[in-house]
């Protein structure tokens, strides 16, 4: 008797062009996925993994030449299979109580009601676990990094101890709407206590984050600063010269077609040193960055800067930073400004309350701000970013109270 084992349907074809298309369509998806509640650069996409799962449980029929004697009726049963996958692929079908059992019955049927359990040593954003868990298989996952861990324990681990279960800050409105169905609860929890807290934590630290002020031209008034653009400085070896170089590799903000946009460097030769403020304009840099693998270059004397100078003025604790470009929400895209003076006033008032002082590892080849005199993780953050943190940190020991 042979014991070779059976065929998978993944071994044979899978209904490609569908898992693409819900693949690529995932990626525009803001409300409910995964992907928008934690970033991780390398999650992979829940519909590939959902149809890999299926596929590589469910035998190709071509392995059942006692149900599937014909190539016929192997044709004609890989065809239905496909078109199930094609089904369960789109991000939508997720949300289809009755496919959904019908994908699970197939693969309870296929595994005389035995199916396997699905460990992912690697489960970085954890795909492959909730998709497991989806198919109604048992799911483990593991990551050596504790990002990954948090993720995937909030995508599998959690939501099922509290799944359909009413949320604790039920109130006389939310009694009204009646039944609540899987994480729903345990969502309306979270949003509840997550507004809690930012609101607590912009009363606390707000005065930290302004928002910017938009120009005449823009129609005038304020916008919420996504981010503020900063460039390490070092003090130009020339003797002659002596301004503070930013450092960065690219002066471009977009490069968005139709929305390109750059940092100019505006040098002032009538101070002595030389002075650099910074512009915003439209098109692409005709420049390149200052910093590149080679070393970097002075935008005032162009002086090739090694990588031991920048090396030695950063563990001399002689590194400073430059506000080089403010990006903020403007009619829902974003917009980049020119730096704000109050706005760095602000950065700088902030006052560190605890830093953390743990050593980074000693590893210069995968560690390498050790090089240049950032020793500890704490090092990592600005002092605004620190207090930030902090404050989160503390509010959330709080919820527990509430
Ligand atoms: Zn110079």
């Amino acid at each position: 008797m042979s014991t070779s084992p059976r065929k998978k349907l993944i071994e044979v074809s899978l209904p490609l062009d569908a898992i693409n298309t819900a693949a690529a369509k995932e990626k525009s998806i803001r409300h409910g996925h995964p992907s928008t509640f934690h970033l991780w650069w390398s999650r992979k996409p829940l519909a590939a993994c959902r149809a890999v799962l299926f596929a590589s449980i469910i035998d190709d029929p071509s392995s059942q030449p006692e149900r599937f004697p014909t190539k016929e009726a192997q044709d004609a049963e890989r065809d239905r299979l496909h078109h199930l996958i094609e089904r369960m692929v789109p991000w939508e079908a997720t949300q289809d109580e009755v496919l959904m059992k019908e994908v699970r019955d197939e693969i309870l049927t296929a595994t005389g009601g035995n199916p396997p359990s699905v460990s992912d040593p690697f489960c970085g954003g954890g795909s492959i676990p909730l998709e497991a868990q989806r198919l109604g298989l048992e799911a483990f996952g593991s990551d050596l990094n504790p990002v990954p861990v948090l993720i995937t324990k909030a995508l599998v681990e959690i939501p099922p101890r509290f799944a359909n279960h009413p949320p604790l800050t039920l109130t006389v409105k939310k009694v009204k709407l009646g039944s609540w169905r899987g994480a729903q609860g345990l969502g309306e929890d979270v949003r509840y206590y997550g507004e809690w807290l930012r609101n607590e934590a912009k009363a606390h630290i707000g005065y930290l984050y302004p928002n910017a002020k938009l120009p005449k031209e823009l129609g005038g008034g304020e916008a919420t600063v996504i981010a503020w653009l900063w460039a390490r400085t070092v003090t130009c070896p020339n003797p002659a010269c002596n301004c503070q170089i930013p450092l960065t590799s690219k002066w471009n903000l977009s490069t968005k077609k139709g929305k390109e946009t750059h940092v100019h460097p505006l040098l002032d030769r009538t101070t002595s040193p030389v002075s650099i403020s910074f512009q915003i304009r439209k098109g692409l840099s005709p420049e390149e960055g200052t910093v590149n693998r080679r070393g970097a270059t002075c935008v005032a004397c162009g002086s090739a800067i090694p990588f031991t100078h920048i090396r030695l003025e950063g563990k001399a604790g002689r590194m400073g930073s430059q506000m080089i470009a403010i990006a903020a929400e403007y009619k829902r895209g974003r917009i980049y400004l020119p730096p704000d003076e109050n706005h760095i006033k602000i950065a700088n008032s902030a006052v560190m309350d605890e830093k953390p002082t743990e050593e980074l590892p000693k590893n210069p080849r995968d560690f390498k701000t050790s090089n240049y005199g950032l020793t500890s993780f704490g090092d990592l953050y600005t002092t605004r970013q620190l207090v930030a943190l902090n404050t989160l940190g503390r509010l959330l020991t709080k919820v527990r109270e509430r």
